[in-house]
């Protein structure tokens, strides 16, 4: 897995894609690009050239991504490599349901997912317009989760797309809260909500949180409240009126097979990998 994840609701991220456009208001402060541009310097020249050319900087001193979404083949065989079951969020310096990723590129993610029920995978997007398309032409596995982005009432017609869509589990990351919400909540297990961090951290309210929360409580859906955010978001940490927010859906445990067996389906589902299955460098 790409180092254990810093992410409070997963434990691993899986990068097979990497690159994206900014597509909404959540995307102005998008932290994969600033990630992605750094390890386009980083010493390893597997990892530089992995993610050489996606981000710059731009004239007015922000970071962009240049439009180009790359996908790394290789990269669909770590699970295989990953010796305990692991929360997996799946792509988080992308976006699985870009437009420019090929669909046969997304139906071989979900053939690996299948393939390693041992693992969940918290799939999640904001363009909900294209997973809700596609959607009949995936099989969805029970260890796939798929959520969608919401944040901000304007975005709540994805959570309308997200229900349309085959997936065991439905959840919505409502982060970065940029103002309060009204969600219609039928059909959906789980919601995350968060403040946005960093340098250009937009105002984030308590008491939008709170009210999710409450609609959470109403409509019976698991709820996890991720951190407050702001400039400083280890100062502003992670409780919401006094306590934390933990809710998160069941597992469906598997047991994970011995190493054999799992390097022989990696070889037969990831041939680009030749037959490796070793922890992945970021
Ligand atoms: S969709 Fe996600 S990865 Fe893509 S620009 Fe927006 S925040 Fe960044």
């Amino acid at each position: 897995m790409s180092a254990t994840s810093s992410i409070e609701w997963t434990n691993a991220t899986w990068n097979f894609l990497l690159g994206c456009t900014k597509c909404s208001a959540g995307c102005a402060s998008c932290y994969a690009v600033t990630h992605v541009l750094r390890m386009a310097g980083n010493p390893n020249p597997r990892v530089s050239a992995a993610n050489a050319g996606l981000a710059y900087r731009q004239d007015n001193g922000l970071l962009n991504w240049t439009g180009e979404v790359r996908g790394l083949p290789d990269r669909l065989a770590h699970p295989f490599g990953w010796p305990a079951p692991a929360k997996v969020f799946v792509n988080s310096l992308s976006d699985l349901f870009h437009e420019d990723v090929p669909v046969g590129f997304i139906r071989r993610a979900f053939d690996v997912m299948r393939a390693t029920p041992w693992h969940t995978y918290q799939c999640l997007t904001k363009r909900a317009g294209r997973l809700a398309e596609l959607s009949p032409d995936l099989d969805w596995p029970a260890n796939v989760w798929m959520g969608v982005s919401v944040e901000s009432q304007p975005y709540a017609p994805r959570v309308d797309r997200l229900r349309t869509t085959g997936a065991r589990v439905k959840f919505l990351s409502v982060e970065p809260l940029l103002g309060p919400v009204t969600l219609d909540l039928g059909g959906i297990d789980w919601v995350i909500t968060g403040g946005e961090s960093g340098p250009h951290a937009r105002p984030f309210d308590p008491a939008w949180a709170l009210a999710v929360r409450d609609q959470c409580r109403a409509a019976g859906v698991k709820f996890f409240h991720k951190q407050n955010g702001g400039r400083n978001k280890k100062a502003t940490g992670r409780l919401l009126g006094g306590r934390t927010y933990d809710g998160m859906p069941d597992v469906i445990p598997a047991p994970v097979p011995p190493a054999r067996e799992r390097r022989a389906l990696a070889a037969r589902l990831v041939p680009e990998a030749g037959g490796t299955v070793a922890l992945p460098m970021a």
